[in-house]
């Protein structure tokens, strides 16, 4: 199965992100610059995860005659491992890098949250808390591939930031892990946008999961609160529809000079949206109010 999902280019390789500091005269990316000794020490560990994304399969594969119980089987081992959510499709080549030849038939999917108390503690702990969620699913996917191969004898490779040829949006949504908002991420019932996703690709039977749908596509095209605090004005108003899903198209040249090109971590968009703080207007209000510091907007309540 060949992909056909373009990947953007990440980092210094990004030429958009090149473009936009030219605009800038910037010679450096602020963000990558400005590290905190427990960013490095996360990436340092994802690193670790890297050779282990494939590798030896055992002698004895296990047949599968049930692939219902062999997915609640993956669901239960992976929620020891750490994972929040995990969900099981057919892979599909929009889920695979353009060009990318993929053996496999299926992808298991996990995710961990991130915690709502520590975006509250402003840029720098919501910076700190992705990386710790990131390195969190690099280790889930890292694990369970490795369980795969070795336990189960069939191949099995592990997709995290440490590689991957995974379009991760088009996964989710099929595993049923939400809904596309506005802000351009998934969003969850219970976890909002606030999760990071790995993932894993076998031919392992296992039964699929399903996409959702609880009003949140409804509600994004009358709600305004990502859009109207995103400081780059990055988040339009108007849709595509894209294989009967809503598409809000972020527009990244207006994004990168305050989520790549400060030292301060933005992420705005996904932490003020109501799906991710609905119990938390008092908190919301003092976190805006924060955030104001470090340059960004008036906080705006349009969705009450
Ligand atoms: S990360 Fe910040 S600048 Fe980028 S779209 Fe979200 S709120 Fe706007
Ligand atoms: S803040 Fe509102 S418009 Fe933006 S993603 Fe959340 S619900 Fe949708």
């Amino acid at each position: 199965m060949i992909g056909t999902t373009r990947r953007r280019e990440q980092g210094l390789a990004d030429p958009l992100l090149g473009q936009v500091m030219g605009e800038m005269g910037l010679d450096k990316v602020p963000l990558y610059e400005h590290q905190s000794k427990l960013r490095l020490e996360y990436r340092a560990r994802i690193e670790a995860c890297t050779p282990l994304r494939n590798g030896p399969v055992g002698p004895r594969r296990r047949e599968v005659t049930d692939p219902v119980t062999m997915a609640e089987d993956i669901k239960g081992r992976a929620r020891q491992f750490g994972a929040d959510l995990v969900g099981m499709c057919a892979l599909h080549p929009v889920m695979i890098d353009e060009g990318f030849d993929c053996t496999f038939r299926n992808v298991i999917a996990f995710c961990h949250h991130e915690s709502y108390d520590e975006v509250l503690k402003g840029p720098e702990a919501v910076s700190d808390e992705a990386h710790r969620t990131y390195w969190m699913v690099a280790k889930i996917a890292t694990e369970m591939a490795v369980w795969i191969r070795e336990e189960l004898g069939w191949e099995a490779v592990a997709h995290h930031n440490g590689g991957t040829y995974i379009q991760a949006i088009p996964v989710l949504w099929q595993c049923g892990f939400g809904e596309l908002g506005k802000h351009g991420s998934l969003i969850h019932p219970e976890y909002g946008a606030s999760f990071r996703p790995s993932f894993v690709t076998t031919d392992l039977p296992v039964a699929y999961d399903a996409p959702i749908s609880f009003g949140v596509q409804d509600r994004c095209t009358v709600c305004q609160v990502c859009s109207n605090n995103c400081p780059g004005d990055a988040i339009p108003e108007d849709y595509i529809v894209d294989m009967g899903v809503k598409r809000w198209l972020t527009d990244v040249a207006k994004c990168y000079p305050y989520s790549r090109l400060r030292k301060e971590y933005c992420h705005l968009c996904v932490d003020v949206c109501p799906y991710n703080a609905p119990n938390h207007r008092d908190d919301y209000r003092a976190f805006m109010t924060d955030r104001k510091k470090y340059g960004y907007k008036t906080p705006k309540m349009s969705d009450d």
